[in-house]
């Protein structure tokens, strides 16, 4: 990994988050620096980088464009679910992928979206292997992927995961959703009305749960909003040097976040489901703490575009929304409550 790709990354960091457009220069920067190679096996031409390799890979991208971390690590999701599907498919999309193709997924309606509606995606079986008919809510880069992976649900209860090629008789990719921050990823609901997908383009399933016990929330969402939040406190940090009052500020920010990666770091090699939760409380935390004070010291400098401490408060608010399960919402909800009942028997 170049040095500097965080810094290139981040001269156009504003323009990912504000325009439409796809991050084109952005994603060549990674792939010429070899990111799109880190997580794909050697036996495919890639780099095989450790997983603490890849959190620190992404930390490094989400540092510079939250934008672009964010975009790859759908596509990170797409090669990890090929990578656990037969091979047939990852002799299909791998190659592609490693020369820059896109790929997405989209799962959260199986995990975090629409849990209390009825299955958003349905899949009926037929004898080549599946019809689907729905919805997929929300689809990142959904108008440049050339493989999406999709979670569908049978009338059983039971899951199943698909890869779908976007280009298939009855799918419409609606036009991309006015976000209020990461506008470049050109996020997008997908349609599905009477999808064909021959059995040969299953990736796990069917089964209870395919995505697992609780889906969402996982370390990478976890190490986006880490590097989002070391490019807060370096924004504080360069102001210190003229504001001594901040450097105490900056350094348990620093002390915080080099605790989350180490917790980070030591939880790939043992997942345990509740730590992997309680960490994600932690980064989504310290990223709403760590922008936000960046917006208190900076003021209203801070608060015009393109100034980065705009952007990074905003930025920080999708950790409340994205791969956000129901235990790490009631993490945070604890903390934006705490201090609130001490404001009113102060009152009283
Ligand atoms: C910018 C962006 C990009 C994303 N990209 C992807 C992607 O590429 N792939 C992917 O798989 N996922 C993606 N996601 C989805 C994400 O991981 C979450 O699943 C999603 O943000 C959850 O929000 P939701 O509105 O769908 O939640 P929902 O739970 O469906 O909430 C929708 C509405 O229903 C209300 N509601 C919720 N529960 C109840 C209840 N019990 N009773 C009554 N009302 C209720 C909520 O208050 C809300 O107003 C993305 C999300 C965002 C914001």
């Amino acid at each position: 990994m170049k040095l500097d790709l965080a810094t290139r990354l981040a001269l156009r960091a504003d323009a990912s988050d504000r325009s439409l457009a796809w991050p084109v220069e952005s994603m060549n920067a990674v792939q010429a620096a070899g990111g799109l190679a880190w997580s794909i096996p050697k036996e495919w031409g890639g780099m095989e980088w450790s997983p603490v390799e890849r959190l620190a890979g992404h930390e490094h991208l989400a540092n510079g464009c939250l934008t672009t971390a964010f975009i790859l690590s759908q596509r990170e999701a797409c090669v990890r679910q090929l990578l656990k599907g037969p091979r047939s498919l990852q002799e299909r999309f791998l190659p592609d992928l490693l020369a820059g193709a896109y790929g997405t997924v989209g799962l959260s309606q199986l995990t975090t979206s629409r849990q209390h509606l009825g299955p958003s995606l349905l899949a009926t079986a037929t004898d080549r292997g599946y019809q689907l008919d729905g919805s997929i809510p929300w689809v990142t880069g959904a108008d440049q992927s050339q493989v999406i992976i999709v979670g569908a649900t049978l009338g059983d209860g039971q899951q199943v995961l698909v890869a779908l090629p976007p280009d298939r008789a009855g799918v419409t990719i609606d036009a991309p959703l006015s976000l209020s921050s990461l506008v470049g990823s050109r996020t997008a609901e997908v349609r599905l009305n009477a999808v064909e997908v021959e059995r040969e383009l299953v990736v796990a399933g069917p089964t209870e749960q395919v995505m697992g016990q609780v889906g969402g929330g996982g370390l990478e969402t976890t190490n986006l909003a880490l590097g989002l939040s070391v490019s807060a406190i370096d924004l504080l940090q360069a102001s210190a040097c003229h504001r001594p009052e901040l450097v105490p500020i900056v350094e348990t920010f620093r002390g915080a976040a080099d605790s989350i990666r180490q917790q980070l770091h030591e939880l790939v090699m043992a997942s345990e489901a509740d730590a992997v939760m309680a960490v994600r409380v932690a980064g989504t935390k310290l990223a709403l703490k760590t922008t936000q004070t960046a917006l208190l010291f900076l003021k209203g400098a801070g608060f015009v575009e393109p100034h980065a401490a705009q952007r990074l408060a905003r930025q920080a608010l999708f950790f409340l929304v994205w791969s956000c399960p129901r235990p790490v919402a009631s993490g945070v909800l604890d903390d934006l409550l705490s201090g609130l009942s001490d404001f009113r028997a102060g009152r009283e």
